[in-house]
């Protein structure tokens, strides 16, 4: 999980007169893409970034529900935006001028109209299945200046998003999620699942690979239970048809297009023998997968309503490592589920030895509203045990992926490189198709090009090294 604001820096160089806006991001890919729709709508109407939000005309909160306190840390933030829109309308930030505060994504689409009754400062609320509506709900609030809520189920998958990096991409293919694990409130947030139309996906990511970007991520809440509502094509062959499209237009476009498909996030139940066939196959599908198993209790798992076992989801990773070599394994963990016990908790900490995940994301339970654990199991784990558990978990897979990376020293791979790196003003970052980071000599330049790479070091989370051929 993390948070994010928009814009970059760049904004002080837009147009002075054009009005502007902010938005402020917490929580998945899924929601970081919603952010990009949302400025694509802006962008549409005129709206430039903002440098920050004191200096917008509208600001948006696109929250997240999936951590606890989510809604204490929204109203903080509200209270603050009420605080700003209180200076501006008095002018005690310069000039007096209004700004309009809006509430989108998952805790919008749960509370509606409670946001706007607990915080009066908010002028709208914009629920994750109405996005496109944002232009309409403007109109409305400056017109009868009284708030407006749609958390209607509009959705749109064509919205045209405004994206911030140049080299990797995000494409919805479906919104919700059909599964209630017991723990989650996805499917009361985003809704039973819908799917886009294979067609469009195939149109999008070569228009992505005509504009240069090398890289697409294909995003829904349950990625691989995605099915073309127009044919009876699933999940697997609609990866096939990436890659034969991508290999095909790379001839025909005389460019090399999207090098790299990734896909998040898939559920255990729907790895089929056929996905990781065409993983397999794929000469664009990276070789990664994130695969959540969240515990390596077969009980604590029925609870979870995970409809697998950890013996079953065993087997899938070795069917996968088997038919995809080197492939990249990531995955999410709950430690202090309800009922956990020692030797259910000692069952997760083996299957992590086991798997030896590349990396991983873990978190203490905490009860959601609105979720079925939270009617049907008391939060019986103490906290001062989830704490303990969390600790020793992490240092279990921290200290497997660093002997994973400390493999990686000498081997040649190649990366893409994505970014210049955070720690050094004289290094690239990018990523292997395993989803490894790699840092290496090398300026802006290399950005967006393969490189081919020789390991020298490893540290915690990632490895260094040097180039040891032409970018390309
Ligand atoms: S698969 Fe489970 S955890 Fe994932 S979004 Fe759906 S309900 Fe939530």
């Amino acid at each position: 999980m993390f948070e994010t604001t928009r814009p970059p820096t760049s904004a002080a160089t837009e147009a002075k007169t054009a009005p502007r806006y902010w938005i402020k991001t917490y929580g998945c890919q899924m929601n970081v893409h919603d952010s990009e729709k949302y400025a694509g709508l802006l962008a549409e109407m005129g709206y430039v970034p903002a440098a920050s939000p004191e200096d917008a005309d509208v600001v948006l909160v696109n929250t997240c529900s999936v951590r606890e306190r989510a809604e204490d840390k929204l109203f903080s933030e509200l209270g603050r935006l009420r605080i700003l829109k209180e200076q501006n309308a008095g002018g005690s930030n310069g000039a007096a001028k209004e700004i309009l505060v809006g509430v989108t994504g998952c805790i919008a689409q749960q509370r509606g109209d409670e946001i706007i009754e607990r915080q009066p400062a908010v002028d709208f609320v914009i629920g994750t299945r109405a996005i496109q509506t944002l232009p309409e709900v403007l109109a409305d609030v400056r017109r009868t200046g009284d708030p407006c809520v749609n958390t209607q189920d509009l959705v749109d998958f064509e919205a045209q998003g405004v994206r911030t990096d140049t080299v990797r991409a995000f494409v919805t293919i479906m919104e919700g999620c059909n599964n209630y694990c017991s723990f989650c409130i996805v499917p009361a947030t985003r809704g039973l699942e819908i799917y886009r139309p294979a067609s469009a996906i195939l149109d999008e990511i070569r228009g992505l690979g005509l504009r240069g970007y090398r890289e697409v991520t294909l995003l829904g809440q349950n990625v691989n239970s995605w099915v073309d509502p127009d044919s009876s094509m699933e999940f697997p062959e609609l990866l096939s048809a990436i890659d034969e499209s991508l290999r095909r237009t790379a001839r025909e476009d005389g460019q090399p297009g999207v090098e790299r498909v990734r896909f998040l996030t898939s559920h255990p139940k729907d790895l089929s023998p056929r996905l990781i066939e065409a993983m397999a196959s794929g000469q664009r599908i990276a070789r990664h997968l994130h695969l959540p198993v969240q515990s390596g209790s077969t009980r604590v798992l029925r609870d979870m309503n995970r409809h697998y076992t950890a013996a079953s989801y065993l087997e899938q990773v070795a069917a996968l490592r088997a038919a995809v070599p080197g492939v990249g394994l990531s995955t999410d963990l709950i430690v202090g589920f309800p009922g956990e016990t020692d030797a259910d908790f000692e069952a997760t900490l083996e299957l992590v030895r086991q798997v030896e995940y590349d990396s991983f994301y873990s978190f203490e339970y905490s009860p959601r509203p609105d979720t079925a654990a939270v009617t049907q199991y008391d939060d019986d784990v103490p906290a001062e045990t989830k704490r303990t558990r969390l600790i020793e978990l992490q240092r279990t897979g921290q200290s497997i992926q660093e002997q994973r990376n400390e493999a990686w020293v000498g081997r040649e791979t190649t990366v893409l490189v994505d970014s210049l790196s955070r720690r050094s003003d004289e290094d690239v970052s990018g990523r292997t198709s395993s989803n490894h980071i790699v840092n290496m000599a090398g300026d802006a330049g290399l950005i967006g090009k393969l490189v081919d790479v020789r390991v020298t070091s490893h540290a915690a989370h990632s490895v260094y090294g040097e180039i040891i051929g032409v970018p390309h």
